[in-house]
C-alpha cells in the first residue's frame, strides 16, 4: 500500500514496558510475536522513514475509564486496542488512589470551624504543634533527604496525600542550592517547563528565572505548602531494620543529634549531585585555585587571572532549543494549542525511551541546519562539535549520562570569536602554575575549572546508607544505552528513579524541575499506598548491573 505523506498521519500510542521489555510481567505473552514481527525495530524504521517523507507523526494521549469500557470488542489485554487501532505506543498511568484522593476542588478543606468554641486551635497553633512533635514524639512515615526542588515537590505531594513527612536539608533555607551558585546563573529551561506541582508560576513570570528568584520561589512554596522542612540539618547515617521495617536515620539538626524512624526513606540528593574530578598528577602542587564547575563561584575573584577550563561538550543555542526543542510541549504556543503542563508531561512520558532518540535526531538536525553558521565558526576556531554518539543531542545525553551538554547563553560566541582560546588533547599533569597536555603544550593558569561532569547518586548516598547498601542499590540514572557513561544492558527505564529499589524502604527522586514535577506524583502514590497497606507487589525488580 502506498500512502501520500501529505495526507497521512501516524498515531503513536506507547508500548507498555510490561509487554515489550524483557522481564516485563506480560512479556512472555508477546515475546514470540514480537520476535517474529520485529515490532520494535520496525517501529523505529517506520517512524524514521515516515518522518523523512514528511508524514505527520502524532502522539495522542488516551484516558480509559475504569473497566476499559471504551474497548468494545473483547480485547486481548491492552495490546488488542493497540493492534485494532493500528497504533504504535500506549501509556497507562495511575494518577490517583481510590479512597485516598487529594483534598482538592470540591474536596478542599474547610480551613476553619465556624462557631464559638472555647477549645479553638488556630491554624498557626496546629502548625506549631505539628512542627514541635513531628520527628520527636511522633515519627514521620517518610523522610526525604535533600531539600532541593526535588525534595520540595515530592514533599508537597505527600502533604496533600496526608503522609507525615520531614524534609532534611543541610543548607539553611529552601532555595539555597540555587542561591549559592555563581551569580549570573539563571534557569536554562523556560518557565512553562519549570512549574512546580499545585502552584504554577504567575503569567508574568520571566521566561528564565534568575537563580535567586527561583530560590525565593522555592522558599515561598515550602512555606505555603506547609512542608516540614528541617534546614541546617545533615543526614549522617541510615540503617534499615528488616524486622520492624523502619529506618534509623541519624541527623544533625543545627548541632542537635536527632534520631528519626521513618518507614520510608527517599534520597533526593541531586541526580547529578556527585561532581567527578579527574585525578591529575601534580594537582596537589598547583598553587592557584582549582574546583569542579559545580563549585565555581563566578568571575569576580578571578578578574585579570588566567583560567583553564578542562572539558568540552555538546552545545545548543538557547533560543534555537526553545523554538525547535521544547516549544511544542512547553511554551505559550503549546498552551494555545491546548497542551497544558500535565498533558505536555504525559505526552513526553508516553514516548518510550527505546525510540526516543528517533524523535530527537531530526530535531537536532534542524537545530544544526538553522545555526550552521554558528557551528561553522566554532569549528573554525578549533572546537570539536559533538551531537552525541547517534546525533540525538542534549536530552538523550541528559537521560543517559546526566552531563555532556551546554545550553549556550553566550559563552560559545566567545569561543567562536577567539576570546576564549582552545587547546586540544589529554591533560597529563598540573605543575605549580601550568596545565600540561599530552603533546607537551603548557597552559599557564591561575585557576583550573573541571567541567568534567557528574557521577551516580548512589555514590553520594553511600555516605548516608553505607557502601554495602549503596552497592546493593547500584547505579542511579541512565538507561543502559551502551553509550559513553551509560553502560548496558538496556534498562527500559531510568535506573532506580521513582520506583522500588533493591533496598526495601529506600527510594530515589530527582531530575530537572519537569521530571521532578511529573514523577513525584507516581512516587508519592507508591509511598501513600504503602502507608495505607494497599498491596503493592513488585513484579519485576530491576536487576542491578553497575555500582557506579
Ligand atoms: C547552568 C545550569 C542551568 C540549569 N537550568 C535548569 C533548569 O532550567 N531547569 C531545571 O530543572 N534544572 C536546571 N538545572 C539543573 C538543576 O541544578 C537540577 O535540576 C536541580 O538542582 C536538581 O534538583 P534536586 O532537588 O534533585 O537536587 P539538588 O538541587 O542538588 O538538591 C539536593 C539537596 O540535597 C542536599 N543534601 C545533600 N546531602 C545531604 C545530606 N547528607 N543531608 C542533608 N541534605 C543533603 C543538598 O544540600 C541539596 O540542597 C541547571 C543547572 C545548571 C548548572
Amino acid at each position: 500500500m502506498t500512502l501520500d505523506p501529505k495526507t497521512t498521519a501516524i498515531l503513536l500510542i506507547e508500548y507498555q514496558n510490561e509487554f515489550t521489555t524483557k522481564g516485563g510481567v506480560l512479556h512472555d505473552a508477546v515475546a514470540g510475536v514480537m520476535d517474529e514481527t520485529k515490532i520494535l525495530a520496525n517501529t523505529v524504521n517506520v517512524v524514521a522513514a515516515a518522518r523523512k517523507k514528511g508524514v505527520t507523526i502524532m502522539h495522542a494521549p488516551i484516558t480509559f475509564a475504569e473497566g476499559y469500557g471504551e474497548l468494545t470488542s473483547q480485547p486481548y489485554g491492552i495490546l488488542k486496542g493497540v493492534v485494532d487501532g493500528k497504533a504504535f505506543t500506549l501509556l497507562t498511568t495511575l494518577d490517583e488512589l481510590k479512597g485516598h484522593e487529594e483534598p482538592a476542588r470540591d474536596r478542599r478543606p474547610q480551613g476553619v470551624r465556624h462557631g464559638a468554641y472555647r477549645d479553638r486551635v488556630t491554624w498557626a497553633e496546629s502548625r506549631e504543634q505539628e512542627a514541635a512533635e513531628l520527628g520527636y514524639t511522633v515519627q514521620p512515615e517518610v523522610v526525604i533527604v535533600g531539600g532541593g526542588q526535588g525534595g520540595i515537590a515530592l514533599g508537597a505531594r505527600l502533604r496533600q496525600l496526608g503522609v507525615p513527612t520531614i524534609i532534611i536539608e543541610r543548607n539553611a533555607r529552601p532555595g539555597d542550592s540555587w542561591r549559592k551558585r555563581y551569580k549570573s546563573l539563571a534557569l536554562h529551561d523556560p518557565v512553562w517547563y519549570d512549574h512546580l506541582p499545585y502552584i504554577p508560576f504567575p503569567e508574568n513570570w520571566p521566561v528564565f528565572s534568575p537563580k535567586d528568584k527561583i530560590g525565593d520561589w522555592l522558599e515561598m512554596y515550602t512555606k505555603v505548602m506547609e512542608l516540614n522542612y528541617w534546614g541546617s540539618t545533615t543526614a549522617k547515617s541510615a540503617s534499615y531494620d528488616e524486622s520492624s521495617k523502619t529506618w534509623t536515620l541519624v541527623v544533625d539538626r543545627d548541632g542537635e543529634e536527632v534520631t528519626l524512624q521513618p518507614r520510608q526513606l527517599v534520597l533526593a540528593l541531586g541526580a547529578s549531585g556527585l561532581p567527578v574530578v579527574p585525578e591529575i598528577p601534580g594537582a596537589e602542587k598547583f598553587r592557584g585555585a582549582q574546583h569542579h564547575s559545580s563549585a565555581h563561584p563566578g568571575p569576580d575573584e578571578y578578574k585579570g587571572k588566567r583560567a583553564v577550563v578542562i572539558g568540552s561538550t555538546h552545545i545548543v543555542r538557547s533560543d534555537t532549543l526553545m523554538d525547535l526543542g521544547v516549544g511544542d510541549l512547553d511554551a505559550e504556543r503549546a498552551l494555545a494549542a491546548g497542551v497544558t503542563t500535565f498533558k505536555g508531561d504525559t505526552i513526553f512520558a508516553s514516548l518510550p525511551f527505546r525510540i526516543l532518540h528517533t524523535f530527537q535526531i531530526p530535531v537536532y538536525a534542524a537545530i544544526k541546519e538553522r545555526d550552521q553558521d554558528f557551528y561553522d565558526r566554532l569549528e573554525k576556531a578549533g572546537f570539536d562539535i559533538d551531537w552525541g554518539v547517534d546525533d540525538s543531542g542534549l536530552f538523550l545525553k541528559y537521560l543517559r549520562r546526566g552531563s555532556g551538554y551546554y545550553i549556550d547563553v553566550g559563552a560559545s560566541e566567545l569561543v567562536a570569536n577567539g576570546d576564549i582560546k582552545l587547546a586540544k588533547g589529554q591533560v597529563t599533569e598540573l605543575t605549580e602554575d601550568e596545565v600540561v597536555l599530552q603533546d607537551g603544550t603548557r597552559l599557564p593558569a591561575d585557576l583550573v575549572v573541571y567541567a568534567t561532569g557528574y557521577g551516580s547518586m548512589n555514590q553520594l548516598a553511600a555516605d548516608i546508607i553505607g557502601q554495602d547498601v549503596a552497592d546493593k542499590v547500584g547505579k542511579v540514572w541512565g538507561l543502559g544505552s551502551g553509550t559513553p557513561k551509560d553502560p548496558g544492558p538496556w534498562e527500559g527505564e531510568l535506573r532506580n528513579m521513582w520506583k522500588p529499589t533493591a533496598q526495601e524502604g529506600l527510594w530515589i527522586h530527582g531530575g530537572n524541575l519537569a521530571l521532578s514535577r511529573y514523577y513525584s506524583l507516581y512516587l508519592a502514590l507508591q509511598l501513600k499506598a504503602r502507608q495505607e497497606g494497599i498491596p503493592t507487589p513488585v513484579y519485576n525488580q530491576a536487576e542491578v548491573h553497575h555500582t557506579e
